[in-house]
């Protein structure tokens, strides 16, 4: 069997084990750290804020409590302009036991920095490439994933270079893409049009925060198309409510679907995107709602089966589809 790339190194594809794929043990501002390093104060549980060093506790934390609850691995989509630092998550990795498995990409849904607005995609594809091929941020860390975004602004100019980098990537290494998108904007259909001139595999593909939609005709318009889909912000009420999310989960396992779909939080052990007391705010509104790595473990997948999801779906949800994602 195909090997899978960790941020401890390369382990055969059946030792994933059960997976959540879109996990992060760390979001922080890459840039504002690197100026400020003392920004961020209060700290809290998560996601709230919190000050530089202590990311650390709450991310082992969180690792650990997902370990308790019988996750093996997780995917981490942490990309440039999220604070991708692969020797924190190996730390973390190291200390708990989960298995991380690392991207290359960047996460933005318009502005590029002067460096990638001045090169052309193939330019781009080169760094990922690097990233997988040899290692990532002077590591023998190899990215074992391509993340690129899509959201409110479209697939604008900006948008569509990285979209055709992260392609071309994929297809030069076989590595697969995981695509933040929005279906509010409409973004999934030409995110994967983009990818399918470019020659990737539609098996290649993963389409993030599909599940932010219960339009079944929207979902099923890309399933259509051979790819992916998150469903993957549980606990992300202000995109979706968790009902909401919950019985677009059903219906889509009633039609057959559990080959396609990855059950995630998009959780972020911490965040340093807003102050503690817009943090707090959203929490209390009822906009994050239970939003932790746990609640997949904890809570999804207990209410699933009680409504009837098949130990042969689940294992394919949390367990196959992240070997056959991964490799191919
Ligand atoms: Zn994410």
């Amino acid at each position: 069997m195909a090997q899978v790339q960790t941020v401890t190194g390369p382990i055969e594809a059946e030792e994933l084990g059960t997976t959540l794929i879109h996990e992060h043990l760390r979001n922080a501002d890459e840039a504002v750290h690197n100026q400020w390093p003392q920004a961020g104060a209060a700290k809290e549980e998560p996601p709230h804020e919190v000050a530089p060093g202590e990311d650390y506790d709450i991310a082992v934390r969180e690792a650990k409590a997902v370990v308790d609850l019988g996750i093996k691995t997780i995917g981490e989509p942490t990309a440039m302009f999220l604070g991708r630092d692969v020797n924190f998550m190996r730390r973390v990795s190291e200390e708990t036991g989960l298995q991380v498995v690392p991207c290359t990409g960047i996460y933005t849904y318009d502005y590029l920095p002067q460096f990638f607005f001045n090169r052309d995609p193939d330019q781009i594809a080169e760094l990922f490439v690097a990233d997988i091929e040899q290692g990532i941020q002077g590591t023998d860390i190899r990215a074992a994933f391509i993340k690129c975004a899509a959201d409110e602004p479209g697939v604008n100019e900006n948008i569509e270079k990285i979209h055709r980098a992260a392609a071309r990537a994929s297809v030069k290494t076989g590595a697969p893409i995981m695509a933040h998108s929005r279906p509010a904007s409409n973004t999934g259909p030409r995110q994967i049009e983009i990818f399918l001139e470019e020659g990737v595999e539609p098996s290649k593909i993963q389409m993030a925060h599909t599940g932010d939609t219960d339009d079944l005709d929207y979902i099923e318009g890309l399933l259509e198309k051979g790819v992916w889909i998150g469903l993957d912000r549980y606990g992300l009420d202000i995109f979706l409510p968790y009902e909401k999310r919950q019985a677009t989960a059903k219906a889509l396992l009633e039609r057959g679907y559990a080959d396609r779909i990855f059950l995630s939080a998009d959780s972020v052990a911490t965040t340093d995107w807003f102050p503690s007391n817009v943090i707090e705010q959203l929490i209390a509104s009822g906009a994050a709602n239970e939003w932790t790595i746990r609640i997949v473990p904890e809570r999804v997948l207990p209410e699933l089966r009680e409504s009837g999801m098949t130990d042969r779906q689940e294992r394919t949800m949390m367990v196959d589809n992240a070997v056959h994602w991964l490799t191919g």
